[in-house]
Formats: C-alpha cells, structure tokens, sequence
C-alpha cells in the first residue's frame, strides 16, 4: 500500500512548481514535464497537488 501519483503531461506547463516543493525530491521535469522518479516514496503530502498551477497532479492511496 501506498501513493500513487499521476501527472497529467498535457495540463503540466513545466513551471517546476512541484519539483522545488516535494520534500522527498521524488518529481523531476523531463522532456517538457514533470514526472515521478521514485513514486514510491511519496508520503501523500499532496502539496504538489495543491500548488500545481494547472491541476495537473493527481495523489491518491493504493
Ligand atoms: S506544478 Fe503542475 S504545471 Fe508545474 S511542473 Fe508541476 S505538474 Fe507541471
């Protein structure tokens, strides 16, 4: 059990908003957006979540 963490590469602008924000380092901006490197260690914190700018992260429980 764990998080799960989708990012939406057509809503994401790259503004790397997410990447500063994590706090586990676990998303990176690869080929234009951002992407999840290590989604297994996402503590479910979902400040990603809340300061995407375009809505286009998504963290849910598994
Ligand atoms: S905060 Fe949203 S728009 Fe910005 S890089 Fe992350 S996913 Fe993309």
């Amino acid at each position: 059990m764990g998080y799960s963490v989708k990012i939406d590469s057509d809503k994401c602008i790259a503004c790397g908003a997410c990447v500063s924000l994590c706090p586990r380092g676990i998303l990176e901006i690869r080929d234009g957006a951002a992407v999840s490197n290590t989604p297994e260690k996402c503590d479910g914190l979902a400040g990603c979540v809340r300061k995407c700018p375009t809505d286009a992260i998504k963290v849910t429980f598994r």
